[in-house]
């Protein structure tokens, strides 16, 4: 074990008070296949985390993909770690384009290069999300830059690809990622982008389905990826989760996949809660 496992096994025992056993999950990939044989997706925030993990599921399975990020050589990066870790599937086809979630004047001429790239957008993944300062004592500067990645970002892009498929007949997804934060009390600008995504997803779904385009939304618990500092290959414990431990991203990838798949055309406007079991956590959990 490293010396940093180690000290984030004490911190979480000092946190929790409940001893701390290692834990690691392994898991059974869908991939590959060819669920999305054929397929072309766009993933926001895929440099890193749950997004990188959607897209390396999403090559497995046949797709062909473009992930975006706010800086092209982080990009170009994650591009690299996909084609040696996919092998020789669509190598060729893995894209990538730098796009702020912040600059939604960008978002047309973002939307058409990538349908250069790849020849149309089937899929949308809204994945890029931020929660950096975001606590009630937040400023009002973190406030702004969370709802309007998390939450703007994703109205506009979404309306923007949406009308792309309609226009093009495509019968198309977008799949949100939430998360199941939106399960409690919004009190900081995090929870109220994910309560925002929630309606959001909701919203689109409705508009979308008469077009044949599904739109639903995934909604993590906690999960092992750089923004919560954990490392998916490291220890998992998370000893208050029912579950024990941290979801893995190659978790929400494998769901991903599914929805995305035709699978997955009958499960329209719904959000996906993979909680770990935090869900649970009700009124009669509290000591008396
Ligand atoms: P992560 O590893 O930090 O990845 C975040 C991704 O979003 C990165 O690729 C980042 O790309 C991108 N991004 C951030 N701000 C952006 C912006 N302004 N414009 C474009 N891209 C931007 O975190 P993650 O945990 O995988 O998070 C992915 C999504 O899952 C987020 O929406 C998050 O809210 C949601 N989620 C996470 C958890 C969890 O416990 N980890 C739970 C529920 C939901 P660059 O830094 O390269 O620009």
């Amino acid at each position: 074990m490293s010396i940093n496992s180690f000290i984030k096994r004490g911190l979480k025992y000092i946190v929790s008070g409940v001893p701390t056993k290692r834990i690691t999950q392994e898991i059974v990939m869908l991939s590959p296949s060819n669920l999305l044989l054929g397929k072309t997706a766009l993933i926001t925030g895929g440099t890193s985390g749950i997004g990188f993990s959607i897209a390396e599921s999403f090559i497995n399975a046949g797709a062909v993909v473009c992930i975006t990020g706010r800086d092209i050589k982080r990009c170009e990066k994650a591009v690299e770690q996909l084609k040696v870790k996919t092998g020789n599937r669509n190598n060729d086809k893995i894209f990538c384009c730098e796009m702020d979630m912040l600059q939604v004047s960008s978002f047309e001429q973002v939307v058409s290069s990538v349908v250069q790239k790849m020849g149309k957008i089937d899929i949308l993944v809204n994945n890029a999300g931020i929660n950096l300062n975001g606590s009630y004592h937040c400023t009002e500067e973190a406030y702004d830059s969370i709802l309007d990645t998390n939450l703007k970002g994703m109205f506009f892009l979404s309306r923007c690809v949406g009308e792309y498929m309609v226009k093009n007949e495509i019968e198309g997804n977008i799949l949100n990622i939430a998360s199941a934060s939106s399960l409690r009390p919004a009190i900081n600008p995090y929870i109220l982008s994910k309560w925002g995504v929630r309606g959001l997803t909701l919203g689109l779904a409705k508009k979308f389905i008469k077009y044949n385009i599904v739109v639903n939304g995934i909604a993590p618990g906690p999960t092992a990826t750089p923004m919560l500092g954990e490392d998916s290959s490291d220890d998992i414990a998370l000893p208050n989760n029912p579950s024990g431990r941290f979801a893995l991203p190659e978790e929400i990838a494998n769901m991903a996949v599914v929805l995305t798949s035709s699978m997955g055309r009958l499960v329209v406007g719904d959000i996906v809660y993979m909680t770990g079991g935090s869900g649970l956590t009700t009124f009669d959990d509290i000591k008396y």
